[in-house]
């Protein structure tokens, strides 16, 4: 319906008529954004081939370049970015509060509720925009073929004795890495070059990988370390993957043995991978694909080892015990490391944080939220099958 204008309208008349026609274009533009969102993702959950192709065709492009320019800023941007947004909402959010305090202690009745009215659709503009980037950067990821099925691995239930094997496997991999890294004065794991030399080497892995799995293919921005590292080491956060800036930030606080293969696990979501399974198994591919560094190759053989070891505790604990004492007293001193890092860094936050993760994926239809790392076993018996297949046992 057309709203014919009087000529004889008050200038009052015609901004109050402005104001309203503002009001309802913010609605509509929010529910259009949160609208098109929830319609992207509904799609390509039906039709995952959609998820894939525009993984591939746009996304990828999309995050190298972004990335890589992203990349030229010497400090995690994300974290800046993000320190400055919640200072500029927070003032946002108390100087509109203070506002509509006023008015209504002015007896401004008309002014109250417009302000009231103005705040709710900045704030439902702003939502809907975040919530509609978000799946075009992120969301629709989690919905694109597993990594499983495009690489061919057959990832059915394991047998037990099959899991043994493959934990058995990692752990001799990981005691003959571990001889060739160095070690500090209390014989722990040290990197042999500094964090920020590790995220430039972190590629070679994923271009070798790359030559078989072509979906890994790609030139994407180095990983960041996260400025307050100690301080979100009592989140228990190790690393985290920013989808507005295709940014990849890892904790350089983290125990040495883990930090290689964290840094492959966060530059898989930067390849478009969001899904933890697929990540860590892509973290443990480009770690073990990385041939000349035992840095790396140890990383990968020892974070799959310990995710395959608590799967097998789960249905054969004789066996875990029995293959836990298989590790070298060198793989076994990193061990200690890492449960006196956790240890340390347990409490209420660490539970918040996690319970924040676990929620964050099932909103991603991730049904075993936190469980979902875990679930990389199912994809290293794949490759250990893949393994046996080509090289006999
Ligand atoms: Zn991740």
């Amino acid at each position: 319906m057309k709203i014919r204008l009087s000529s004889k309208l008050s200038k009052e008349s015609m901004v109050e008529y402005a104001k309203h026609i503002l009001d309802y274009e913010k609605f509509r533009l929010s529910l259009l954004m949160f609208l098109i969102g929830f319609v992207i993702i509904k799609i390509t959950l039906l039709f995952p081939a959609i998820a894939e192709g525009y993984a591939v065709n746009i996304f990828r492009p999309v995050s190298s370049g972004i990335g890589r320019l992203v990349a030229l800023v010497p400090f995690s941007l994300s974290e800046v970015l993000l320190i400055l947004l919640v200072f500029l909402g927070v003032c946002y959010v108390i100087k509109k509060i203070l506002r509509i305090i006023k008015s209504k202690k002015d007896r401004e009745n008309e002014l109250f509720i417009r302000l009231i009215k103005n705040f709710i659709l900045n704030i439902l503009v702003i939502c809907a925009g975040v919530y509609l980037v978000y799946v075009l950067t992120w969301g629709i990821l989690y919905n694109r073929y597993t990594f499983a099925s495009t690489a061919n691995l057959d990832v059915s239930p394991a047998t037990v004795t099959e899991l043994k094997a493959l934990c058995y496997d990692l752990i001799i991999e990981a005691n003959n890495s571990r001889e060739s890294v160095e070690e500090d004065k209390n014989g722990v794991m040290k990197l042999e070059y500094d964090v920020k030399r590790m995220t430039e080497l972190s590629h070679i892995g994923y271009d070798k990988a790359a030559s078989r799995y072509s979906t890994l293919w790609g030139t994407y921005g180095n990983a960041k370390q996260l400025i307050f590292s100690k301080a979100y080491a009592y989140t228990q956060t190790i690393g985290i993957y920013s989808p507005f800036l295709f940014e990849p930030n890892i904790n350089s606080d983290y125990i040495p043995a883990a930090l290689p293969h964290l840094v492959c696990h966060e530059t898989a979501h930067q390849r478009g991978y969001a899904r933890e399974d697929d990540a860590n198994f892509l973290g443990f591919l480009a770690c073990i694909n990385n041939y000349d560094d035992y840095n790396f190759q140890y990383s990968g053989y020892y974070v799959a080892s310990l995710y395959a070891l608590n799967s097998l505790y789960k249905v054969d604990q004789k066996s875990y015990f029995d293959l836990t004492d298989q590790f070298s007293d060198a793989v076994m001193r990193d061990l200690g490391n890492n449960r006196k890092y956790d240890n340390a860094h347990d409490g209420p936050i660490a539970t918040a944080s996690n319970s924040i993760n676990d929620s964050f994926l099932k909103f991603n239809n991730q049904k075993e939220g936190v469980q979902s790392y875990g679930a990389m076993t199912d994809l290293l018996i794949g490759w250990f099958r893949n393994e046996l297949k080509i090289h006999g046992n």
